[in-house]
């Protein structure tokens, strides 16, 4: 049943879809507007295709550690076409229960490009012409694509964006990834597990800038140990072709070849095209559309959420956005109603080893000067890290050292995306390291790794 407001969302990502979910329940009447892919484009193109690959290239890399526990080793062989049938499998999957979803709780799917003609109406423009839609509240939740700069023109078969790496179609011999952030890192990982030759250009003296140096270091020996080039401190300057290979230059003078070449260097917002001047609303310095802390943009009925609000570019955080703004559009701002934290959100990067973090880290406390408590344990101290044969990383937990209340943590290991929940819970609801250590968990597991740490 409607309660009488009318939402009109556009864009079918994790932030649309998900505010369009939970507005519906609170009873109001919802539109959402999809261009593409109900389920959103960079989140069923990118995020979920990159992890399906990175699942599929560490299994072959599994061999190697079932290797030690008494299993012969077998080669293994990569079907480049049962690959992408399998991509296009989970995303297919993906898109039909993200649709049924929508529909079951009566939201109104309208496939076409939106576009705000002032503040409180929409054109939808598709095949079958032109629809108008009036609304009480807004969201623009257009997502994101991959950044091309000036200097380099990705044509999608040997100098790629992130988004041209799937499905597969060849798995290259060669390929130089330009940035190293976690994109560019997991695109490292996932072409070094196929087999092909990777060199990474890295702009900085370290790859993942702001990421935990500790964790950052042991991504960067192992990537060393599989061959892996680093060109450290150097900056891409043109991508081009020659003859059959692809020729990176860097502002240096230095030169990475190879077959192929994929751009990493994050991603620009879609603000264009949707009418943002004639509803009023105003773009940040960084071309994001700015938001306040209930994801309002400076026209209060129109909210923005997900990628294009410039916020942490994450598909939890997206539908996180998603949900509050439903709430907030319904009233439903209960006394227990929390304003969204984005630097309480847990973050992977699926590499090997995984990294994950959530909250306050070491190097943001030492440069501000506040005083923590960090304590380390590696995982080769639990038994279930010797038992699985795979004795990397560690657990990093900080924390208040007058409280004990746990302010983050980093996880470098198998599974460290999963752990992380764990910090991540202590995290939000401000538990004490001993709440952490009380806890009666498995044994043998990785998280005992978590209660040794809190000792
Ligand atoms: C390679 C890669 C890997 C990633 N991996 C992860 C990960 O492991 N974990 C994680 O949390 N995040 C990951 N992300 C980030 C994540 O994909 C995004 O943060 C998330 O998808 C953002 O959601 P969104 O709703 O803002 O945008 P989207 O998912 O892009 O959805 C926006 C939708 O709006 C539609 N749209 C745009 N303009 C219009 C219009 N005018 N009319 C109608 N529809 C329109 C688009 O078609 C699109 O479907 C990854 C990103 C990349 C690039």
């Amino acid at each position: 049943m409607s309660n009488g407001t009318h939402l009109v969302i556009i864009g079918g990502g994790p932030a649309g879809n998900s505010a369009a979910t939970w507005a519906a329940r609170f009873g109001a009447q919802v539109t959402l507007v999809e261009r593409e892919i109900v389920g959103g484009a960079a989140h069923l193109l990118d995020c979920i295709p990159s992890k399906a690959m990175i699942a599929t290239g560490g299994a072959m890399s599994a061999t190697k550690r079932f290797a030690g526990m008494g299993i012969e080793q077998h080669d293994v062989e990569i079907d480049v076409d049962s690959i992408a049938e399998r991509i296009s499998g989970i995303v297919g999957r993906i898109q039909s229960t993200t649709t049924e979803l929508l529909q079951s709780q009566g939201v109104t799917i309208l496939r076409g490009e939106a576009r705000f003609v002032s503040d409180r109406e929409v054109v939808v423009t598709s095949a079958e012409g032109e629809a108008r839609i009036e609304g009480d509240a807004f969201l623009v939740a257009t997502g994101s694509r991959p950044r091309i700069p000036t200097w380099c023109s990705p044509d999608g078969e040997r100098i790629l964006t992130t988004r041209d790496c799937y499905p597969p179609k060849v798995f290259p011999k060669s390929i130089v990834v330009v940035g190293s952030g976690v994109t560019g890192v997991e695109f490292v990982h996932m072409f070094s597990s196929f087999g092909s030759e990777v060199s990474l250009v890295v702009s900085r003296q370290q790859v993942l800038p702001g990421k935990d140096a500790e964790a950052a270091a042991a991504l960067e020996d192992r990537f060393l140990a599989r061959g892996v080039k680093l060109l450290k401190g150097a900056r891409a300057q043109s991508i081009e072709h020659e003859g059959d290979e692809v020729v990176v230059r860097c502002d240096d003078g230095r030169v990475a070849r190879g077959t192929h070449a994929v751009l990493a260097i994050g991603s620009d917002a879609n603000v264009e095209g949707i009418g943002l001047d004639d509803a009023g609303v105003k773009l940040d310095e960084r071309g994001y559309i700015g938001v306040d802390a209930y994801c309002r943009t400076n026209v209060p009925h129109i909210y923005a959420a997900g990628d294009v609000s410039g916020k942490l570019p994450l598909s939890s955080v997206a539908s996180m956005q998603g949900r509050k703004i439903a709430e907030h559009v319904m009233g439903m701002l209960r006394v227990d109603h929390r304003v969204l934290d984005y630097d309480k959100a847990a973050s992977a990067i699926f590499t090997q080893p995984e990294i994950a973090d959530v909250g306050l880290a070491e190097a943001e406390a030492f440069s501000s000067g506040r005083k923590i408590r960090v304590t380390k344990v590696p995982f080769s101290s639990t038994p279930k890290a010797l038992i699985h044969n795979d004795p990397h990383g560690f657990v990093k937990l900080i924390s208040d050292p007058n409280t004990g209340v746990v302010l983050g943590g980093t996880i470098v290991g198998r599974h460290a995306g999963e752990l992380i929940s764990v910090v991540a819970l202590a995290v939000t609801a401000n538990l004490k390291v001993s709440d952490i250590l009380e806890s009666l968990l498995v044994h043998p597991s990785l998280a005992e790794a978590l209660t040794e740490a809190a000792e």
